[in-house]
Order: C-alpha cells, then sequence, then structure tokens
C-alpha cells in the first residue's frame, strides 16, 4: 500500500479504537458480544480483510504494516480483534497460500468485506499441541469426501460460515492431514454450545462435530497429505500477528498504570512518586519496548522471506509471556482496586492469559525455537 494511504489507514483506525471501541469494552463484557455499530464501521474500514490481498478486496498488507495496524487494533478488549482475526489470519491465510483460483474467488471477497466469517478447525480433544496425531477423518466415496470427528475450542465456531476443517485422508502423522472447505449448514455439521471462557467475553469458541459431511472434492484444499503444512504456514503469520496484539494490548494496560500512578494518592503522596511503584512502571515500559521491537523485526524477516520460523515462535513465545507480567504488574499498582470487576486492568488481566495457551503454547514456541536452531 502507497505510504500515505497506509499512513491515513493508520490513523483512521487508531481513532477508531481509541474512540469508540475503548468506550464500549463494559458493554462487550455485559452482553459478550460486539455491538452492530462496531462490527459495521470495521466492515466499512476494510478490517475484516486487512491481510488478504487487494485483488480480493482485502487491503493487501505486508506483515511489516499488518503489525503496525494490529498495534493500534490491539489497544482496544481482545475480543474485538477476534471478531476478524480469523478471516484475515489462521482461516484466511489457509486460503491465501494454497485455495485454489476457484475457491480464492468464491471465498475471499466474502471473507474480506465481512460478509462472511471463517474459522480454522485444527484442535481435537486428543490432537492440541501436537495436532499431527489428529484423528477426524475424511474418506473419499466418488466425487466426495465424507467427514467424521470433532473439534473443540474452536474461534468464531458460532457465527462461521466456513470452516477451514484438517481431516486426515490417509496415513500416520502429518502427511496424512488435508485441508477442507466445509460450509455451515452441511448435512451432519453441528456446532455446540458457546464455551464459558475465562475471559475475552465477546468473542466465542466451541465444539464441532461432524457426522457423516459430505463435501464435493472440490472442497480439498491444496492436494491430499498437505494440510499439516497449511495449517503450519497460516500459524506461522498467524504468531507475528498475535504477538502484535500483545504488544497493543501492553501498550493499553500500561498506560492505565502510569494514568492510575499519577492519580492514585497514598501516605500523603501519589503513589507514582514512589520509586518501588517506578520500579513496575519501568520494567513494564522496557519489555514492551523490547517485544515491539522483536515483532517489528520478526515481520520484516517474514516479508523478506529470511525467517517464518524462529522470529514468529520468538516474538509469540515473548510477546505472549511479556503482556501477562505487564498486566500483572498493573494489577499490582491498582492495589486492592486492580482485583475488582469493572476495573478495565482487571478485565485485561483475565483476557491476556489467553495469548501464552492458543496458537501454539509458550513451551511448543520454545520447541519451535530450539528444534529449528539445533537442526
Ligand atoms: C479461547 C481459545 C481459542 C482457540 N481457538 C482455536 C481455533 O480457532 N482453532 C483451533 O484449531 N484451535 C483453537 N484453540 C486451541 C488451542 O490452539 C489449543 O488449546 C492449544 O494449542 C493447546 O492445546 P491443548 O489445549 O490440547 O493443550 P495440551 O496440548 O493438552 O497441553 C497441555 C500442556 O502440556 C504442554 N505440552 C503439550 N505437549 C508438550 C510437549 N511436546 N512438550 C512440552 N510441553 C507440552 C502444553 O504446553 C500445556 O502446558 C483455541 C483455544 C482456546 C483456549
Amino acid at each position: 500500500m502507497e505510504s500515505q494511504d497506509f499512513a491515513d489507514v493508520l490513523k483512521a483506525v487508531r481513532s477508531f479504537v481509541r474512540d469508540q471501541v475503548v468506550p464500549s469494552e463494559e458493554e462487550i463484557e455485559e452482553t459478550d458480544a460486539i455491538p452492530e455499530r462496531l462490527r459495521r464501521t470495521s466492515r466499512e474500514m476494510g478490517l475484516f480483510g486487512y491481510a488478504l490481498p487487494e485483488q480480493y478486496g482485502g487491503l493487501g498488507l505486508s506483515l511489516s504494516e499488518e503489525v503496525r495496524l494490529v498495534f493500534e487494533i490491539g489497544y482496544a478488549s481482545p475480543a474485538f480483534r477476534s471478531m476478524f482475526g480469523t478471516s484475515n489470519g489462521i482461516a484466511g491465510q489457509v486460503l491465501v497460500n494454497a485455495g485454489t483460483g476457484e475457491q480464492k474467488d468464491a471465498w475471499l471477497p466474502k471473507l474480506a468485506s465481512g460478509e462472511v466469517i471463517g474459522a480454522f478447525a485444527l484442535t481435537e480433544a486428543e490432537a492440541g499441541s501436537d495436532p499431527s496425531t489428529l484423528t477426524t477423518s475424511a474418506v473419499r466415496d466418488g466425487g466426495d469426501y465424507v467427514i467424521n470427528g470433532s473439534k473443540r475450542f474452536i474461534t468464531n465456531a458460532p457465527e462461521a460460515d466456513v470452516f477451514m476443517v484438517f481431516a486426515r485422508t490417509g496415513g500416520e502423522g502429518a502427511r496424512g492431514i488435508s485441508t477442507f472447505l466445509v460450509e455451515k449448514g452441511a448435512g451432519g455439521l453441528e456446532v455446540g454450545p458457546s464455551d464459558q471462557k475465562m475471559g475475552q467475553r465477546g468473542a466465542h469458541t466451541a465444539e464441532v462435530f461432524f457426522d457423516g459431511v459430505r463435501v464435493p472434492a472440490g472442497n480439498l484444499i491444496g492436494t491430499e497429505g498437505t494440510g499439516f503444512r497449511t495449517a503450519m504456514a497460516s500459524l506461522a503469520h498467524g504468531r507475528v500477528s498475535i504477538s502484535a496484539v500483545c504488544v497493543g494490548l501492553a501498550q493499553r494496560i500500561l498506560d492505565e498504570t502510569v494514568a492510575y500512578a499519577k492519580e492514585r494518592n497514598q501516605g500523603g503522596n501519589v503513589i507514582g512518586e514512589y520509586q518501588l511503584v517506578q520500579g513496575l512502571i519501568a520494567d513494564s515500559q522496557a519489555e514492551l519496548y523490547a517485544g515491539r521491537s522483536m515483532v517489528i523485526e520478526a515481520a520484516r524477516a517474514y516479508d523478506a522471506g529470511e525467517d517464518t520460523k524462529i522470529g514468529p515462535s520468538s516474538a509469540k513465545y515473548f510477546c505472549s509471556e511479556m503482556v501477562g507480567r505487564v498486566a500483572d504488574r498493573a494489577v499490582q499498582v491498582y492495589g486492592g482496586m486492580g482485583y475488582m470487576r469493572g476495573v478495565a486492568v482487571e478485565r485485561l488481566y483475565r483476557d491476556v492469559r489467553l495469548f501464552r495457551i492458543y496458537e501454539g503454547t509458550s513451551q511448543i514456541q520454545q520447541l519451535v525455537i530450539a528444534r529449528n536452531l539445533l537442526r
């Protein structure tokens, strides 16, 4: 994108997030839903397709541009970003990287406009950190595949129109996995009730069941046996993007912390004058700075084709742990108030816990980093 156009997008998104989304956070928490007005404006601004190619109606941002945009988006409740994050990210990238021309033409413009919502269905009850052991099966039957099995913790499942489903077509391990496009309403496809989560109210996950779901062979994405590679490629991109969300949110939490430290009085002084409180603030600022720098470099190396593994995993590992520490210090600076419902840092403390778990736990990022170094 032209640099002036991109600067305009950044500016518009920054004011939308700060002026409209942040003041709606309590409403999102109470109703467990993103208000329609925010959904509509997000669509108009192109947020459902910022990472999708321009030829399909997306903004076509490079990952380096995307992370700068996501720093702004991440400043608000992460449920807001989740509304369009999967369509741009793990689900949409499956089609971008591995879809046929026909599949891209049929789905990417609708994903980019927000007309349809996508989901990425990899995790199963017995296959989370190690998805290569998944057991959902897809068996060829004439011109169709028949899918049986179940998935869990699938983001957007309750509202999804299309699922990128990873299923075993034959053989053991990663090489036996293929990817299928399954539309909502397919016979035998059922979505369970929304999970009751610790945080991120307004973003929904659920189980997805496949009971003899029949899809045409044309719904195979890529070729048989390439599903694991497709999933990992989507996740590598997603990991840099999640790191950027962590940075944006850490900035927000630090801003809340500094504002409170400047106005809260105790013992005759504002608490920000106490050096032990200053230490907490300084640690968060230094770590946030490190995280932001890391994400910018990881995105640059990804765009240059230099590193799609160690950089994304290092950034996801560090930034998800970093925002956890920043949120923990924020609660500390708030004292008793930090433990009370209705206070933003209490809610954000719960929200950020997820980042160390999904799209690969911190332990899995450690394994990816070390294995690639030792290879
Ligand atoms: C809110 C939410 C949204 C999600 N959205 C999606 C989605 O949209 N699509 C999707 O497919 N999945 C999604 N997930 C699933 C998520 O990616 C998995 O929960 C995650 O990968 C961990 O898998 P698991 O829960 O089975 O934990 P497990 O794999 O059982 O891990 C349990 C613990 O063991 C550790 N562990 C496991 N294996 C190893 C190992 N080899 N070495 C060291 N430690 C190990 C883990 O780090 C963890 O601490 C979501 C999860 C949540 C909670």
